[in-house]
């Protein structure tokens, strides 16, 4: 059955490093026969500057009829001075609530071909393997809050944190199933020696990994000690699952322990459909010059084979070539040291292509 995917290039290195990917992406088709289709859609500042709004509605629609959508990036200083609801990143968090995008997930691997560019040292940095299952939708970031008042003569302003059983029980179950395709190992971060929500988040991860997955290795993680660990032993973790704001933080902590934000891949998923993107921006210092690194999105692209349209071997092969890529010496410039081959974001997708043959 056809495999419709909605590609939102969106600003600066978007185009560049979608294009990238949609190239790898046809060639792994002609291989795995997946019958892929592509509709290209606006979002961001390309979307303000044509249609006044930076997520149209038409956009919406397309992605929510599509098996799976393939995101750039948005965002660049031209659109800095638009008001807040008309800003380029509107776009990801309208794609997020709209379509219902639950689960945040972040692979960050670390190969041992670019072991030295990790900011650890090698003997700590090798072996990281983890994958982050953030929640998305719910938690501190979408809850009641007050930007201002006065009590008692003192202004004070406040964001409350909360989490209902079945949305822990949701994001559980994912990283369970997760840990199932992996290592079979979760840590669920929280901080429950302080925050009711945290003991009702442990609570609940506890009782859905007892009845329903015995299999599976269960601990508990303070977050304040995760981002140490992170640090000093990274590959103690498999999948991590925890809150929207402490997810988002160790995310990003994760992210740097790679090295290059040109790598590192991400996915949104939701019960309909699901979003995949690099993790980095728009970078609009390099944009229009050809040298992002693609990767980032292709391996967005192998996350989508895999997790919404059911082609493992062929997101496995593309994953295997980006590392055989790598492993003989192929770098873009953000990721570039001496005596090894310079390409630019074009020929990183050749190299990759012709792994993948
Ligand atoms: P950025 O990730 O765009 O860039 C940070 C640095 O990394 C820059 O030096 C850039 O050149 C480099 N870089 C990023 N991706 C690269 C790639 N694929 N290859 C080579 N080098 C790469 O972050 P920023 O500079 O903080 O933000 C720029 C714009 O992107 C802002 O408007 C920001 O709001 C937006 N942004 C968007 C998203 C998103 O669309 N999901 C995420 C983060 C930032």
């Amino acid at each position: 059955m056809a495999k419709h995917i909605v590609v939102i290039p969106g600003d600066g290195i978007g185009k560049e490093v979608t294009d990238g990917a949609v190239e790898v992406l046809k060639k792994a088709d002609d291989i795995y026969h997946m019958d892929l289709s592509y509709e290209w859609k606006d979002a961001g500042g390309t979307a303000y500057d044509k249609y006044g709004v930076p997520l149209p509605e038409d956009t919406v629609d397309a992605c929510r009829k599509a098996d799976a959508i393939l995101f750039g990036a948005v965002g660049g200083d031209q659109w800095d001075h638009l008001e807040p609801a008309l800003r380029p990143e509107k776009a990801i968090l309208g794609l997020r609530k709209s379509l219902g995008l639950y689960v945040n997930l972040r692979p960050v691997k670390i190969a041992d071909s670019m072991i030295e560019y990790s900011p650890l040292k090698p003997e700590i940095a090798k072996g990281t393997d983890i994958m982050i299952v953030r929640e998305l939708v719910g938690g501190i970031y979408f809850g009641k809050r007050c930007e201002s008042e006065i009590v008692d003569g003192a202004e004070q302003a406040w964001d409350v944190e909360k989490y209902s059983v079945p949305e822990v029980e949701r994001i559980t179950r994912f990283a369970m199933e997760a840990a199932k395709k992996r290592h079979g190992h979760v840590t669920s971060v929280d901080k429950s020696n302080v925050l009711a929500s945290s003991r009702l988040w442990r609570r609940t991860v506890i009782k859905v990994q007892e009845e329903e997955y015995p299999d599976i290795r269960l601990d508990h993680m303070y977050v304040d000690n995760c981002a140490q660990q992170f640090a000093i032993h990274p590959s103690f973790f498999d999948v991590v699952v925890t809150s929207n704001m402490f997810g988002d933080i160790l995310s990003d902590e994760a992210a740097v322990l790679s090295g290059s934000v040109g790598m590192l891949p991400s996915a949104s998923i939701g019960e309909e459909t699901s979003l995949y993107e690099p993790i980095h921006g728009s970078a609009p210092d390099i944009a229009g010059k050809g040298i992002a690194n693609p990767i980032a999105t292709v391996l967005s692209a192998a996350m989508m084979l895999r997790y919404s349209l059911n082609e493992d071997k062929a997101a496995e092969a593309i994953e295997k070539a980006v590392n055989e890529t790598l492993e003989d010496g192929f770098r873009t410039g953000d990721i570039y040291r001496d005596g090894m081959k310079k390409v630019n974001g074009e020929g990183m997708t050749e190299a990759i292509i012709d792994h993948l043959k």
